[in-house]
């Protein structure tokens, strides 16, 4: 009975319609998803652009609602279109068919991650639109391509193209995480990823004799340093409740490579460690530990970062009074008596890129008392859910598009 009610609900069918679009990687297909947009423009009575910061297969969808203060910086809602591999066999519904279930739950790749969040921007404009309301700053809904494979395709060239720049943006909201509670996170910064590789060479020989200087005791030592260093973050994030994972640093060992046959002393051995540095873990700081690292293990060990893009962190969103977009989005939540905190994104997302030139930016999804299914099976959201989230961006977006100048 009440699955009916959601099936005949026009933002919902919107919805499962751009679920079935299966924007799946390795390779992407986006042309029907840049089809069922401008559809959307269309419905919308919005104009609506196509661009390519790096090639034809990777299109960046920008609609654009006009505010009455033109000159004024633009508000960007900013999403991604495409989702990450399935294995089909361990879903119990198909993974791109978005069936909804008795219960209401609506299940599909990217029903969390992130094709609600960017049906759900067009769906809160549909309804203010309807309601006869402009609003002070431009709204700019963007769709962009690779998010799941590091934006270098999508976000990170379109920031650096003098289209970004006429869009003359002076915030952004993008995508936050499902919460099983219901408090909803708001992000305001990301950890800066700096994966380490080590070049250990040492004295190479006859596996019987007792060397000095061998790669395997220099990869031993490095390896038990590393692991302090990891398990003293464990420790933190253990005596203190009230840290994430964001807020610590994340050290795993990843890839160890060399050697040639049992009995002999290898010349070179690597090994790789995915490092992610907290926010008050300083970039400079952790460059001097490794270098002092590779000293005390005996040199003739080379490092380098496999993630070289910056070489101190990308400063977080501000968010406090000083911060209007903070400001007007906070008293949106608030108004709508929304739990909310702050956190540090524990991975990566395109905000980053729109941080790292000067823009204040949120991660943001207004899924709560929802388990957290990114990237896994039976990825699902609730209709109920996911209308409730269309209300939220609603004020959220009024309130963003109205501060002032
Ligand atoms: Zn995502």
């Amino acid at each position: 009975m009440a699955a009916k009610n959601w099936e005949t609900n026009e933002e919902i069918e919107y919805f499962r319609e751009y679920l079935r679009i299966p924007t799946v990687h390795p390779n992407p297909d986006y042309e029907p998803c840049v089809e069922f947009l401008k559809r959307q423009a269309e419905d919308l009575d919005l104009p609506v652009k196509v661009y390519y910061p790096l090639d034809k297969k990777n299109p960046v969808v920008v609609l654009s609602w006009e505010g009455t203060e033109r000159e004024w910086p633009s508000i960007l809602l900013n999403s991604h279109m495409d989702v990450v591999p399935v294995f089909p066999e361990n879903w119990t519904h198909p993974p791109f068919g978005a069936d909804i279930d008795e219960e209401g739950r609506i299940f599909a790749r990217g029903s969390q991650d992130m094709k609600c969040v960017g049906v759900q921007y067009l769906a809160a404009i549909r309804s203010l639109k309807a309601k006869g309301l402009r609003f002070k700053r431009t709204i700019h809904i963007s769709f962009v391509p690779d998010e799941e494979l590091g934006g270098r395709k999508g976000m990170m060239p379109f920031v650096s193209s003098e289209e970004f720049k006429a869009l003359n943006i002076g915030f952004s909201l993008d995508e936050g995480i499902a919460s099983p509670t219901s408090e909803f996170p708001v992000f305001y910064a990301e950890r800066t990823l700096k994966g380490v590789i080590f070049r250990i060479s040492g004295s190479a020989g006859h596996g019987l004799l007792l060397m000095p200087n061998t790669a395997g005791e220099k990869l031993s030592y490095i390896t038990s340093k590393m692991m302090e260093l990891r398990a003293s973050q464990q420790k933190r994030l253990k005596d203190n409740p009230e840290l994430q994972i964001g807020d610590v640093t994340t050290i795993n060992l990843t890839i160890v490579n060399g050697g040639v046959q049992s009995n002999v002393v290898p010349p070179l051995l690597t090994v790789v460690f995915e490092v992610r540095l907290s926010l008050d873990h300083k970039v400079s700081d952790f460059k001097v530990y490794l270098e002092n690292l590779c000293e005390e293990a005996g040199g003739d060990i080379e490092f380098e970062f496999t993630s070289n893009r910056r070489s101190e962190h990308t400063a977080p969103t501000v968010t406090d009074e000083s911060n209007p977009f903070w400001v007007a989005f906070k008293s949106a939540t608030d108004e709508l008596g929304l739990k909310t905190k702050l956190q540090v994104f524990p991975g990566g997302t395109d905000s980053r890129y729109i941080r790292e030139i000067g823009i204040p930016a949120l991660g943001f999804s207004p899924i709560n008392n929802t388990p957290v299914l990114l990237h896994d099976h039976d990825e699902f959201l609730h209709a109920e859910r996911y209308l409730k989230g269309v209300e939220i961006y609603k004020k959220i977006i009024e309130n963003l598009a109205n501060v002032e100048n």
